[in-house]
């Protein structure tokens, strides 16, 4: 059991949570020199080589939600409702 920490209703015995980012940051991993072992198959000199670095994202926070307020219930709904909407259109 627990609360969903979008529409607040508090979800029954053996309902699977779903996660649902809602903040996240833009980090730089610096470059690190010889940190991965990197054996070789047909040299007999085994190495450490360095790693690159680079830019990626963290989540910074997320929230519990229930079935119903899931991202993937809320991505099939929107999908629905696009699809009836562009049907009106016609
Ligand atoms: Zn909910």
């Amino acid at each position: 059991m627990f609360r969903c920490e979008v529409c607040g209703q508090v979800a029954p015995a053996r309902v699977p949570v779903s996660k649902l980012v809602v903040e996240v940051r833009r980090v730089e991993y610096p470059r690190r020199k010889k940190v991965h072992w990197h054996p070789q198959a047909d040299d007999p000199k085994d190495r450490w080589v360095d790693d690159p670095g680079g830019v990626g994202v963290e989540t910074v926070r997320e929230v519990r939600t229930c079935p119903g307020c899931s991202p993937a219930s809320q991505h099939a709904r929107a999908s629905v409702l696009r699809r009836s909407c562009a049907g009106a259109d016609r």
